[in-house]
């Protein structure tokens, strides 16, 4: 988008020129023009980040870090300026803490295996909450049973809030890490991570912050939240799949042991010793998608053009709006009411099942969720198998909530 100035508020207008910049929205599904509403599962990609990813291929593609010859080193130096980007835009100290990585998922991966494998012991604890994706419980799962360490998990309340007096409780000597989520996939709860580092540092504690459904949606400052590490993906901010992020403090990147062993990660190799490489690199094992980072730079600009908190405010806005009109549908029960939301609105209309209502809607063109969103610990505190979900971008409108709530109805009027 040629925007010269960030925009202040999004008007339908400029939203409608948004659009225009994503393709795939222009298409029908199932003949009818579609609706997409299932940016959380992974957004679309505007033609910046297309052309950028298609650019690199026709023109700069050469492997980085590696050749004395012009091209890769033009390959290495628009790498690098990814890293930077990616820098500025969680706002980390230094890019060496800025690790590339292929999503959300690795990126937790590699800190409960390489952090557990150095500081969990026998009994020790690491402290999830009960909405957290399956990436940010399994990997801790893996690990805490490799070390004979115990997973604890703190409760939320029947709006999908982390009770805080709660998760305090279970902060204790024994307490290694506190791995929990900003935004929930599931129910859309924003968490109080400001608090939740203030209660863990009090302890000494560090934590694992889970950005993957708050990067495309609000400002995420390390600094400023004092967070020791955050991984998220960058297909679900507007950029390309398999590339991702994971921030981490220089003083706890250092202490860790490598994850993935290879080239670009050494310092030199005997088959006697090995020593590695200086931060990011230590990290970074293998040739690197270097496509991904670019379209990722892209991407961050697409999505600093238009700004940050007018983004934040279009979509809240939206989101009351599909909150108010859905509660048109008769017997609908909302998943997540919390008092903080982004960007998703999930629920169950009684006497149907989610994945009824989303294959109809898929008829209608109408792209939702519906399941246990890699959730299924938070379905069963809810006492229920799955929701229908839909997500929010800055690309949707009141006409996509409108039909999506018309969509839902005659649903429901199908199935009842
Ligand atoms: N955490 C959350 C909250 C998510 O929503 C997702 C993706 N659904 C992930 C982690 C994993 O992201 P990825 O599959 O891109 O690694």
């Amino acid at each position: 988008m040629e925007v010269s100035t960030k925009i202040e508020r999004i008007s339908a207008a400029d939203v409608a020129r948004i659009r225009q910049d994503f393709p795939l929205l222009a298409q029908k599904m199932n003949g009818k023009p579609i609706v997409f509403l299932d940016s959380a599962a992974s957004s679309q990609k505007p033609n910046k980040v297309i052309d950028a990813v298609s650019d690199y291929y026709r023109k700069l593609h050469a492997n980085v870090h590696r050749g004395v010859y012009q091209l890769s080193q033009d390959a290495t130096a628009a790498f690098e300026v990814g890293r930077e980007k990616a820098r500025a835009f969680i706002n980390a100290a230094s890019s060496s803490e800025v690790i590339f990585v292929r999503g959300a998922t690795e990126g937790i991966n590699l800190v409960a295996s390489s952090f557990g494998r150095k500081f969990l012991r026998q009994g020790d604890e690491v402290v999830v909450t009960a909405m957290e994706h399956h990436s940010n419980i399994v990997p801790w799962q893996l690990i805490c049973e490799e070390k004979g360490a115990f997973l604890r998990v703190a409760p939320i309340n029947d709006a999908g809030e982390l009770i805080m007096s709660e998760f305090e409780k279970l902060l204790n000597d024994k307490t290694r890490i506190v791995a929990a989520t900003y935004v929930s996939n599931a129910l859309g709860t924003v968490n109080p991570v400001a608090e939740i580092v203030a209660l863990a540092h009090a302890r000494g504690i560090p934590v694992l912050v889970d950005g993957a459904q708050a990067a495309p949606h609000m400002k995420m400052d390390v600094q400023q939240l004092d967070i020791d590490f955050l991984a998220f993906s960058g297909h679900k901010m507007f950029g390309p799949t398999g590339i991702g992020v994971l921030y981490g403090k220089e003083k706890w990147l250092n202490a860790m042991p490598p994850y993935h062993g290879g080239g670009e990660m050494i310092k030199s190799v005997t088959f006697e010793k090995t020593t590695y490489a200086e931060l990011p690199h230590k990290f970074e094992a293998g040739t690197p998608d270097i496509s991904g980072v670019i379209g990722l730079a892209a991407a961050i600009d697409y999505i600093q053009e238009i700004g940050q908190d007018a983004i934040a405010q279009y979509e809240n806005e939206l989101l009351a709006y599909a909150t108010s009109r859905l509660k048109e549908v008769e017997g609908i029960r909302f998943i997540g009411t919390a008092r903080y939301k982004a960007s998703v609105v999930s629920f169950i209309v009684e006497g149907t099942h989610p994945y009824d209502v989303g294959a109809i809607l898929d008829k209608l063109g109408i792209a939702v969720r519906t399941g246990h969103h890699c959730t299924q610990p938070l379905m069963d505190r809810f006492g229920i198998p799955g929701t229908v979900r839909a997500s929010l971008a800055f690309y949707n409108t009141h006409d996509d909530i409108d039909r999506l709530v018309e969509g839902v109805k005659k649903a429901v009027s199908m199935l009842r």
